[in-house]
């Protein structure tokens, strides 16, 4: 069996072309410009790269993003205020924090103050535990990219086999229970998993998300799975690569994500996505066709 490629870039593309109309749409109908605002602090460099692809990404399709670098010696207390400012601020549809943030800083509180009805990274306790219960207003991006790539795809989940390799807060636990709210039997697997191979086999969709090159290898996979690659990681030698050893598994999947070029444009675009559905719902909200969340 050789596998399909999974174009998550063309997917991508798809969702993008989309994007300028519903901009346009709520220009003509409300005067409204979708506003991201992004909030950097500190010089991580990997941080600064993803933020300013972000940029890039608004910029392409007419969402204006407000960027904020903010050093690493900011207080917790001030970088709250700007989260606060930026809530009650109408230019701005979502607020997103690059994590990782600096050790003084307390992540949870951060991601607590931030509006649920702009928090379009989806990491709001509130929006979280929507995961669980229902009612989420906003979903964690590059999970929602890999429901959104398999249903471009037309992969059937309800009733499928899934095991998520990952358990974090931002990948491998949201993924599990978007999955499991679309009817998959789902199974988590993290560092701690007695032998994974025993887990991987029996999955028809194997979501990998561990961040270890070449941890699943084809004797791991089952003949026809649909493989998704979360994973980026750069080698010594400055390639990057997934978590899936592609070439061997190419050979026994069904279907498979390239890294580069699978799950990664999906995330970037569901932050689009989520960014101007936020603009959309305020729009809405504004002429009392719903009401914003309380919280
Ligand atoms: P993370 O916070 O480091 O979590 C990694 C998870 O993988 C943890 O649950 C860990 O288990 C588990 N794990 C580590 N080694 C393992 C092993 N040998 N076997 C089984 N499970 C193992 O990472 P993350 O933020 O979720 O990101 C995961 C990967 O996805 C990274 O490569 C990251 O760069 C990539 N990523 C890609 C995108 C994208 O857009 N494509 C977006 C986000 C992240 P424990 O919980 O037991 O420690």
């Amino acid at each position: 069996m050789t596998a399909r490629i999974i174009d998550g870039r063309a997917c991508a593309a798809q969702l993008r072309a989309e994007y300028p109309t519903r901009i346009r749409s709520l220009h003509e109908q409300a005067g409204v410009t979708p506003g991201l605002a992004v909030l950097l602090v500190g010089d991580d460099p990997a941080s600064a790269v993803y933020v300013s692809n972000k940029v890039r990404a608004c910029d392409a399709v007419g969402i204006r993003s407000f960027t904020f670098c903010l050093p690493t010696t900011i207080t917790h207390a001030e970088l709250l205020g700007r989260i606060v400012e930026l809530n009650n601020d109408d230019r701005i549809h979502g607020v997103l924090v690059q994590l990782p943030l600096p050790p003084h800083i307390d992540m949870r509180e951060v991601l607590a103050t931030i509006a649920v009805d702009k928090d379009v990274d989806g990491f709001h306790l509130y929006n979280v535990g929507g995961l669980v219960t229902g009612g989420t207003v906003f979903s964690p991006c590059t999970p929602y990219g890999v429901v959104k790539l398999l249903e471009s795809e037309a992969i059937p989940i309800e009733g499928q086999n899934v095991v998520v390799v990952g358990a974090s807060n931002i990948v491998g636990k949201p993924m599990a229970l978007m999955l499991m709210a679309r009817n998959a039997t789902v199974a988590i697997c993290h560092a701690k998993t007695r032998d994974l191979a025993q887990f991987t086999i029996l999955a028809d969709i194997l979501v990998v998300a561990a961040g270890v090159p070449n941890l699943i290898l084809p004797q791991m996979v089952k003949t026809g799975a649909v493989v998704i690659d979360v994973g980026i990681n750069r080698l010594p030698d400055g390639r990057i690569v997934g978590d899936v050893d592609f070439e061997g598994v190419a050979k026994k999947a069904s279907a498979i994500t390239p890294v580069p070029g699978g799950v990664g444009p999906m995330t970037v675009t569901m932050l689009l996505d989520n960014t101007i559905r936020s603009a959309e719902r305020m729009t809405a909200a504004a002429v009392g066709l719903w009401r914003p969340s309380s919280l």
